[in-house]
């Protein structure tokens, strides 16, 4: 068998390489044997040995990450004998996509101008930057890098509860394999992704890919980071299980606000940043979360907020049944607006107005009530002191 160059892959060793997912294969012409080896978001190597008795010309290898639509084609230099070698520099620019599966081909062409093609291979363009531990429990395949075995297994038990928690509102199916990565850093997470620009975002799903990742930081905050981000992250792969490629059609606030439904440690900043949002009439139309979220922190936390407590309100109003049928309706098609008029039978405006007035009135210190606050402290104080610090407590857990 051919050896490939010992100095290419000292130079990925000297580079600081981890262990990379590297595909050997042998098949027919006019490839005899090949490797790739990726160090994430830096190099892409190809190696392959053409079969004897080729008249080649050029060889281009051609690959692209699944799901995306973009083939890149490039050509492979041709260095000894029937050795051919591809460097691809992955820090400019990356055409891949973290965590998919990458299928490329080979394609000698001869001086006659007759093109060979090999068949098709795959790799795993994982993160190797780190080395992954990965522990498996039905559905779920969580890999950390960060904590003990238990730290895994928490991931596990919070997958399950939180998967669970969203059925007890919707009927969401849970995918039969999902697998969930946690960064320790979120700003990890959001570089292995190239989402720099949203500094706020600290987990992520592929649900087409079955992968969902999220960041959880070690330390005392580290459960409830972790009741909150894996649980938000399986929901989104669970609406995706049940509507497949409709759910580029799901309402961002829909999607969202579903997500944060199964937090088993909802972000407790919610109800505060829609407080202070109606009180200053700054709620955000819902007709502008229908894409995407905004890219600056404090906008993406209080488009989180109303996506929550809209959500919420449709489910306390209309049922589990009428927000399994607002999913059904948006899977099926429908515009954001019309989307809430097919499933409950009002427009997305009307609902919205109805949400917001009731939001407001659902918060003593805001409109009228505020008012009569001063009277409502003689009367209510001697009395009802604890019990309505346990109301204030409740509401802000609701959230
Ligand atoms: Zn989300």
């Amino acid at each position: 068998m051919y050896k490939f160059g010992k100095s290419i892959l000292a130079i990925l060793l000297i580079a600081g390489a981890l262990q990379s997912k590297t595909t050997f294969a042998q098949n027919t012409s006019p490839i005899l044997d090949h490797q790739v080896i990726h160090k994430f978001g830096e190099l892409l190597s190809f190696e392959a040995v053409l079969a004897p008795d080729l008249d080649v010309e050029k060889v281009e290898v051609f690959f692209n990450s699944q799901g995306s639509a973009n083939t890149q084609v490039e050509s492979v230099e041709i260095r000894e004998q029937n050795y051919v070698s591809l460097f691809y520099s992955l820090e400019e620019e990356n055409p891949l996509r973290a965590f998919a599966p990458v299928r490329y081909r080979f394609v000698v062409t001869q001086t006659d101008g007759e093109k060979l093609e090999s068949e098709d291979f795959e790799f795993f363009y994982e993160d190797n930057r780190y080395r992954w531990e990965v522990l498996e429990e039905g559905p779920f395949r969580v890999h950390w890098y960060a904590g003990e075995t238990d730290f895994g297994q928490d991931v596990l038990d919070v997958a399950q509860l939180g998967a669970d928690t969203l059925q007890d509102t919707l009927d969401l199916p849970i995918p039969q394999e999902l697998d969930i990565y946690v960064y320790s850093r979120a700003s990890d997470l959001r570089q292995a992704l190239d989402l720099s620009g949203k500094p706020w975002l600290a987990g992520h799903a592929n649900p087409d890919l079955g992968i969902v990742l999220v960041s959880v930081i070690p330390g005392p905050e580290q459960s409830l980071e972790m009741e909150r981000e894996v649980p938000h992250e399986v929901a989104h792969a669970m609406l995706y299980e049940k509507v497949g490629d409709n759910y580029a059609n799901i309402p961002a606030w829909l999607n969202e606000g579903i997500a944060s439904l199964a937090e088993l440690y909802p972000n407790p900043d919610y109800q505060q940043t829609l407080v202070d949002a109606a009180d200053s009439g700054e709620l955000v139309p819902l007709a502008d979360l229908c894409q995407d979220f905004p890219d600056d922190t404090l906008s993406a936390g209080l488009a989180y907020a109303q996506s929550n407590s809209f959500v919420r309100y449709i489910s306390r109003t209309y049922g589990p049944a009428g927000l399994d049928r607002l999913v059904d309706a948006y899977s099926n098609g429908a515009s954001c607006e019309e989307g809430t008029n097919i499933a409950l039978g009002q427009p997305l405006s009307a609902i919205e107005r109805t949400w917001s007035s009731s939001a407001i009135n659902a918060n003593p210190g805001l409109g009228a009530f505020g008012q009569l606050l001063p009277w409502l402290i003689i009367a209510v104080v001697p009395i009802g002191l604890s019990l309505g610090f346990t109301a204030l407590r409740a509401r802000q857990k609701e959230a």
